[in-house]
């Protein structure tokens, strides 16, 4: 069975390159014909939506806004589904991806990292989940209407979500929105934990306790995740995995490290893969998706069994699809 990644950049990619859709894109580290050739069972697609974008990230002039950009991304997302239906196929719940499966494609999840165009309406919510996106990653990295973005700033790390980010997540679970804390404060995160009923992910986050980034879960943050019934996804950015962020080498033995630390704090139902695949960088042992296999390989070198790899390659992430997604 393939894996399931929880989150990657390539429509953003996509986008910026003016591409119409994402079959085959030159120098990304997705697209569409090479997910097929690595295997994977699912992919999020996240529509990246960053509020203060530099110039120098996009490539792009004028700098379109979170909505303009939201707009071309879906597009990019459609017509995907549509060029690309001999290999993907869509998927808003359990059922879709078990149907996708059967019929040999490979499911794709639209997904948003930063709530910022939910603009504190649940109106907005609501459109979001028809237009078939299925997690929303809280915040990205300024604050919002959800809330306020991890920070090395002790106050801003604690502050926790905003009334609506409250009402919202118990609206996105009403919905079948998965909530995403990656990129959240520790008190958003605190916050989440507090009012959702149902499972939450940190989509593409790893262990502070191995490498001290702010994006990172802390051992407690693990445990809390994990009774929650919640997945986190190992991140490939070599500043989340290392001890030492001016270390730019991602590796594949130091992702293991952080599989067995969420293993050793929270068990074998809480870790899943989150590669930020085209919103990464630094020197990238697994550059792109057909090396995903060394870490599978790595992963079995390091002692786990096959059941734990399977439940960490897709079943961990399959339980949470099925416990929240409608
Ligand atoms: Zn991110």
């Amino acid at each position: 069975m393939g894996y399931i990644d929880m989150h990657c950049d390539t429509l953003m990619e996509a986008m910026t390159r003016g591409c119409r859709t994402a079959r085959k894109l030159d120098g990304t580290m997705v697209d569409v014909e090479r997910l097929k050739r690595s295997g994977a069972d699912a992919q999020f697609f996240a529509m990246f939506l960053p509020q203060n974008p530099r110039p120098e990230w996009l490539h792009m002039d004028p700098v379109p806004t979170p909505e303009e950009m939201m707009e071309r991304m879906y597009e990019i997302f459609l017509q995907t589904l549509k060029e690309c239906s001999d290999i993907l196929a869509p998927a808003y719940c359990y059922e879709d991806l078990a149907k996708n499966r059967a019929d040999g494609k490979i499911s794709a999840f639209l997904t948003i990292e930063n709530g910022y165009p939910v603009h504190g309406k649940p109106e907005n919510l609501k459109k979001f989940h028809e237009m078939g996106i299925r997690l929303i990653t809280l915040t990205w990295n300024d604050p919002n209407c959800f809330g306020r973005h991890h920070s090395s700033v002790k106050e801003e790390m604690e502050e926790g979500l905003t009334d609506f980010g409250k009402e919202a997540v118990s609206y996105m679970n009403e919905l079948g929105i998965l909530v995403d804390v990656s990129h959240l404060s520790d008190g958003g995160f605190y916050d989440v934990a507090k009012v959702s009923n149902k499972p939450f992910v940190a989509s593409h986050s790893d262990c502070r306790a191995l490498s001290p980034s702010t994006r990172n879960l802390t051992d407690e943050m693990i445990r809390i995740l994990a009774d929650a019934g919640g997945v986190a996804g190992i991140n490939f950015e070599p500043s989340f995995l290392n001890e030492d962020p001016s270390d730019r080498v991602s590796r594949v033995e130091r992702m293991c490290d952080h599989v067995l630390h969420f293993i050793d704090k929270g068990g074998v139902e809480c870790v899943g893969i989150g590669t930020d695949f085209d919103g990464i960088g630094g020197e990238l042992e697994i550059s792109d998706c057909t090396k995903m296999d060394l870490l599978f390989d790595a992963l079995h070198k390091r002692g786990l069994s096959d059941d734990v790899i399977e439940r960490i390659w897709h079943g961990n992430v399959e339980r949470v699809i099925r416990d929240v997604m409608r």
